[in-house]
């Protein structure tokens, strides 16, 4: 074994993990399974010793590289021009909002934490309180008008921070840029990855990429920027027009709703569910256009909804989740969210959600 597998390995099987996770047991998700073969492939190289290894000239790529991208099968000298642009270009996006290291040199950099005593402070309370205050800065108007859109949405943290991300920017002229997800875990380290999300999409909006690109590039950035953390988001980033057209790239995220007088759509086509971000370097999004014709509206959620549950353990559901959105579609939005948050609070019979709750709606209406 080489001093290579060390770090690669805690990485690949910590991505292995995170795929196992994400399984569909019906084996669905075919980009889920074809992730997982790969990852064991590597795995299987490694304990062979012939993983990073370059096809061209059989020297070791770098082992940074392969940190942030794990299926790189050429050195830095014998990449494609094109590849080997694109990957300095966000390298140095990276460098600009994150300091990156190996997993072992961490506290290798010459930064003296302060000592940590468990237990709450009033001090650390009122930090909290403040940190609280931050995420809540960072949030868009909860009623969100723009051109041929109305939108509305409802963010109830379970603690005081919160791993749900939300935002909503007015672009060029006429376009509205939704970025709606989830980070791992909860707390104060998900929040952390949520403030993280926020500049690097506010960031990369002022360079009007187009959608896909925006979210290629969001997610090699953000790789980067978390190799050491592993850390990871669902994100659904979306953009509406002035014309009324709704495109979509589903990072791992649930499947939003459409809410139509003929019933409910899921948006799940094959071709809409992507990698959650921070996992591939190389993971490649696709554009849904998605139809929303006049006075329909698209419903996006966290797991926070779908997956409370009721004194007997029962989870409350996608299914029910679109029962109640469709009976009350024809509400103005914040009836229409509190008809759900009603419905849920009703089923779980509590007064609190144990997990982040954030629902959001976006109806066309010109
Ligand atoms: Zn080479």
């Amino acid at each position: 074994m080489t001093a290579l597998s060390i770090p690669i390995r805690q990485v690949l099987n910590d991505r292995r993990e995170k795929l196992a996770a994400m399984m569909d047991p019906s084996g669905a998700n075919q980009a889920v399974v074809r992730r997982l073969a790969q990852v064991d492939s590597a795995l299987k190289q490694l304990d062979e010793g012939k993983y990073g290894i370059c096809g061209v000239c059989s020297k070791h790529i770098d082992e940074s590289e392969l940190i942030a991208n794990p299926f790189l099968t050429q050195c830095v000298s014998h990449l494609p021009a094109e590849q080997l642009k694109k990957i300095f270009r966000d390298q140095a996006f990276a460098e600009l909002i994150a300091t990156t290291a190996l997993p072992e040199d961490v506290l290798g950099k010459g930064i003296t934490l302060a000592p940590w005593s468990s237990g709450s402070t009033p001090e650390i309370d009122q930090d909290i309180k403040r940190a609280r205050d931050v995420q809540a800065e960072l949030m868009p108007e909860s009623r969100f008008h723009h051109e041929a859109w109305d939108i509305f949405y409802e963010f109830i943290p379970s603690g005081p921070l919160s791993g749900d991300y939300c935002d909503l920017v007015r672009v060029n002229p006429g376009e509205v840029f939704m970025m709606f997800g989830d980070a791992m875990g909860k707390g104060i380290t998900a929040c952390m990855t949520t403030c993280r999300l926020h500049a690097l999409f506010r960031t990369l909006l002022e360079l009007k990429l187009p959608l896909a690109e925006l979210v290629d590039r969001a997610n090699r950035i953000f790789c980067q920027c978390v190799q050491t953390s592993g850390h990871y988001a669902t994100l659904l980033c979306g953009r509406a027009t002035a014309e009324g057209t709704f495109e979509l790239i589903n990072a791992g995220h649930l499947p939003p709703l459409v809410l139509r007088d003929s019933g409910v759509d899921r948006v799940a086509s094959a071709g809409a569910k992507g990698m959650p971000l921070g996992l591939f370097f190389d993971s490649a999004y696709e554009v849904s256009q998605v139809h929303v014709a006049l006075g329909e509206t698209l419903l996006c959620y966290t797991d926070g909804l779908t997956e409370a549950r009721d004194a007997g353990d029962n989870e409350y559901g996608h299914d029910r989740l679109a029962k109640v959105a469709h009976e009350n579609r024809h509400l103005p939005l914040e009836e229409l969210v509190s008809a759900c948050r009603e419905d849920i609070a009703a089923f779980t019979s509590r007064s609190s959600f144990s997990d982040d709750f954030t629902l959001l709606a976006l109806r066309r209406i010109s």
